[in-house]
Order: structure tokens, then sequence, then C-alpha cells
């Protein structure tokens, strides 16, 4: 079973892009093999806008591309069901933990799958034990091997409700940047908070003011690992400011990281003596990424498939994350897999920052948000994916601004890509029924042939991981597509069959280099030029070799995608 659940297999539209293939490694030995993750959503709401601008799309365009390209890559997930903001959305919605990690999963996998985001295997814990499995063993091992030790901490505890309160039950202002903030990481900075605490700090439940009393906590002495972490940055591709952000950690000293909290809600410390304690999930996620990656072993009868990638050198691991997730994927996970001796550690992690709705963050509880269920209804899943690239906050916080939106559907999409390839079309019909001219390469506009020629290559350097960029290679696809609809414009007649022929390898060409951005226009486009869509979608051009089939006929009218937003 390929794809995420059962469910994907008996609804078309849960299907994920592209066929996974990582053959055994028996077949392709020492072949490079991607595995890209994205950091696990809280099942406590659906996605909106700002979500889809991050991790889940970046992961989903980087797969299209590899596999355009032919080489092997795994996109794998999972749902943070063991986040204690589950059991307080459920507090709100009188309902179950479990029933509200259900719910909200199953609404972002239906959101993901209009956003055509899905990944190739998507793994619920609250069903499948292989996670809790994956936790514990882990766990125990690390604490086997001395990584983990026991500290007594000033923790935060509210006197009213009396309890001790962590993460999603605080909220203050960020001790070392001042905005506000959750109790375990900045939103803003990623710094943790925990030991140490928010200033004015609050309990979510009653607004107290927390006390600090001491609690038995499990900590990951992370100091230790200084030099051997220090080693993997250095050699790193990450995104610059992670890196930035990790060698500031680092020269400040690491901290010593809790892991366990008392608490209710998580999986169970897997100790005798640690009743009433559960593991963090910033301590457990790292297991979530090995454990969702077994189920997909599983899924396509490969249960030894998860150790290779995790193990070999070979592999290409690729996280992507919201910045806030930094400490994690950067710093404690990478110890914790050195600690363990066996895993590699990330060979990217390609962080993005937040995507604010009209100037100012998204939020639920005040109604400012675009919800993805929604919007991807009315709008066309392209469209918006083309403007999240745009608009893409991978180095700094950008904006989803509805008029840029439409100008994006009605001047780029609908105005220039769709006209110019109309025109295209109707031209062809009516100088040559329809039949790509078989015509010297050396025909037709030089500078359309160029445009052609060049385009792989300059979105290649925007996808491939260690440059990887939306905003690049969505600002790459609109300039070409403003050159292309410029020079047939421009060109003295449409008659002539080289700068038809040149015209339309440059629109096959496009079609085929805006498949990781725009997977759905691609396929549309390409099945109109009489080109064959596979699985993993249009075959990304061979350097000179021609996209387009001289003599093969086309569709007689270019059937629009794209519809004008009023
Ligand atoms: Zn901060
Ligand atoms: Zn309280």
């Amino acid at each position: 079973m390929p794809w995420c659940c059962a469910h994907c297999l008996r609804t078309p539209a849960y299907r994920p892009a592209g066929s996974p293939r990582l053959p055994r490694k028996g077949r392709q030995q020492m072949t490079q093999r991607f595995l890209i993750t994205c950091a696990p959503p809280n099942p406590n709401g659906d996605l909106h806008l700002g979500h889809l601008s991050g991790p889940f799309f970046g992961a989903d365009v980087l797969r299209r591309y590899l596999r355009a390209r032919g080489r092997q890559a795994v996109y794998v997930a999972y749902t943070d069901d063991h986040s204690i903001y589950v059991p307080r959305r459920a507090n709100e919605l009188g309902l179950t933990a479990r029933e509200t990690a259900a719910r909200y999963t199953r609404r972002i996998e239906q959101t993901l799958a209009l956003a055509d985001m899905l990944p190739d295997h998507y793994s619920h814990p609250h069903r499948d034990s292989r996670h809790d499995r994956f936790v514990r063993n882990h766990f125990l091992e690390l604490w086997k091997n001395g990584t983990i030790a026991e500290q007594e901490l000033p923790t935060p505890y509210c006197p009213s409700c009396q309890v001790f309160r962590y993460e999603a039950y605080l909220r203050g202002r960020c001790r070392f940047c001042g905005v506000p903030s959750d109790g375990t990481y900045c939103e803003d900075c990623g710094l943790p908070q925990d030991p140490g605490g928010l200033h004015d700090a609050r309990c979510v439940a009653c607004g107290t003011a927390p006390e600090y009393r001491p609690s038995r906590r499990l900590v990951v002495p992370l100091s230790a690992f200084a030099d051997r972490l220090t080693a993997v940055f250095v050699a790193s591709p990450w995104r610059q400011r992670v890196l930035d952000y990790v060698t500031g950690l680092v020269e400040q000293g690491l901290p010593d990281v809790p892991i366990s909290r008392e608490a209710d809600y998580g999986l169970p410390v897997p100790l005798a003596d640690w009743s009433g304690h559960v593991l963090d999930t910033w301590f457990s996620g790292i297991f979530g990424y090995l454990a969702a990656t077994a189920g997909y072993g599983a899924a396509i009868g490969e249960p030894g498939l998860w150790r290779e990638l995790w193990q070999e050198p070979e592999t290409v691991i690729v996280h992507f994350i919201g910045f806030d997730c930094s400490f994690s994927h950067a710093v404690l996970w990478p110890a914790l897999l050195l600690a363990l001796g066996e895993y590699q550690t990330p060979t990217h992690v390609i962080s993005n920052e937040f995507y604010n709705l009209e100037g100012e963050k998204f939020s639920t509880s005040r109604g400012h948000a675009i919800w993805g269920s929604e919007f991807l209804r009315e709008a066309a899943p392209d469209a918006v994916r083309l403007h999240l690239a745009r608009t893409n906050p991978e180095y700094e916080k950008s904006d989803f601004r509805s008029a840029e939106f439409d100008r994006t559907v009605n001047d780029v999409l609908v105005g220039t890509l769709e006209s110019w390839a109309a025109a295209v079309f109707d031209e062809l019909a009516a100088q040559a029924d329809s039949v790509i001219p078989a015509v010297e390469s050396t025909q037709g506009s030089p500078t359309v042939r160029a445009l052609a020629e060049d385009l792989p290559d300059r979105l290649a350097r925007e996808f491939e991981p260690d440059t990887f960029s939306l905003r690049g290679a969505a600002g790459t696809l609109v300039e070409a597509v403003g050159a292309a609809a410029g020079e047939w414009g421009a060109a003295p007649s449409h008659a002539e069959p080289g700068e038809l022929a040149a015209h339309l390898e440059l629109l096959a060409t496009l079609a085929a280099v805006a498949a990781p951005l725009m997977p759905g226009w691609s396929a549309h486009t390409a099945r109109q030029l009489g080109l064959r869509v596979g699985l993993d979608g249009l075959a990304w051009p061979r350097p000179g070799l021609p996209v387009l089939v001289p003599g093969q006929r086309v569709a007689p009218r270019f059937q629009r995608l794209f519809q004008a937003r009023q």
C-alpha cells in the first residue's frame, strides 16, 4: 500500500504525486537517494495558507523535481498526535484527545490532497503502534548509553490548577527577544524557554502566573555534543538562517534540554520509577520520522528500507521546517542521532519564516485566516501554489494579500501564460492543421530558442537542495512567461513555421520545468501538446534534446485551466 492510508487508495483525489519508488539497495548499489521530511503538524486544527506556504510545500516541490530528473526520492511525514496542543483543543471541543487528533488529521490530509502536497507516507501514531515502539526503543538505548540524565529543575506550576504547566498551557514573552511565545520554543527567535521560563508567564487555562517548583526531569546535556555537532554544521549546506542559529547556540554554550514532563497526556517515560511523566514530543519527534520511513517501507514491502535510508551515507536527508523548529531539527535531534551512533544526520535543513495575512499573523481565534480547504475549492490549486512560491517566506516574513493573488492569476496566468499558449495553438491550427512543424533547430526567434534552452538549468538551480528557493523558481518562471509572450507579441509574423516551432518548444519546456510548482497545469498542457505524462509527471528536459516531436498533432485549441478572478 504505497499511499498514506487505505482511504487514499479508494479516493482518487488523495493519490499523491508520482509513484513512490526507492529500489532495493541490491538493485542500485551506492545510488544517492533522497529522504524528504516535513515538520509534523499538530492535529489541533485545519491548515491555513500560512501552513501551506511552509514545509509541506517545499517537501512536495523538491520531491517532484527530483523524480522528474529520474532521481530516487521519498517524502514522509507524520501527525503529531502526542502534542500537548491536542488535549487543549479537545477540552475546547468537548471531545477526547484521540477524537480531536483523528478529526484534524483527516482534515489536514484532505487539505494537503487538495493542494497536491500529500506525502508518500503520512503516519498516524495513534493508529500505528510502530511510532510508539520506535520512540520507546530509541529512548531506552539513549538511557542505557548515558545520553540522558536526570535533574531536578525549577518548573512552572499553576497553583490554581494545581498542575505543572508546559508548552501549550503557558503563554508569556520570550525571555530572549520579548515577543509573545508559548512555553517551549519562541516562535520568533526559536530559542528554548524551558528551563528558565518565559517572562510574564500565565497559565493558559486560568490566567494565573505560575510558580516555579522543583520537578524531576530527564534531560539531554548537549554540551557534550558541541564539537561533533559543530563538525556536522560546518560540513552542511543548511539554510543560512539555521546555520547562524546553531552557530550562535554553540558559541553561547549548548544547554541541558529537558525531555520529560509531569503530565497525563503523551507517551509515558518507559522507566519503572517515572510513572506520571511523559516524553516531550520535541524529543521524540526524530523517531517519528524513522517510524514514518519504516511505515513507508512496510507499505511497499521493504521492511528494511528505513534502516538503509537512515544509515547509509548515500542518503540525502532533507528536513523542511518552520524556523521555530530549528532547535529540534538542527541541534537536539542531530545530537540524538550522533549519540545512537548508527544513523546519518540531516544533509539539508531548509527553514521558512512566518507567512502573514494582509500584514498580520494568521489567527484562528480572531478569525484572521484563509483556510486551505475553502480557498483551494474556489481557486485553482496551481495558482495558489505559484503564488505561495512567488511570495514565499523563505528568508524573511512575508504576506498573503488577496489583491496580489488576483494579479498573479489575472496578469500572469490568465493574461500572459495561457493567452500566449492559446494564441500559439490557434496559429498552429490556422497555419499547419495543429501539426508541429519540422524545422531546423536554428529557425525562429533566437531569443525564444535561447529561453527554451536555458530554462531547465535556470530552474534546476532553484530546485536543487543546496540552493533551493521557491521564490527563485517562481520568479524565473514568471519572467520567462513574460518574455515568451513579449516575443510573441513583437514578432512581425506568426505564419513562419520556425517561429511557431520555437514558441511551441518553449511552451513544452515551460510545462516540464513548471511541474514541481504547478503539477496540474504542467500535465494539462503537456497532454494538449501530445506529450506522454508518466506517474512522476513530465520528464525534465535534456540538454540539446527538444521536448516536442515534430509531426505530432496537438490539440486544435488550447484549453485553459485558469479563470480570471473578479
Ligand atoms: Zn524569542
Ligand atoms: Zn491554571
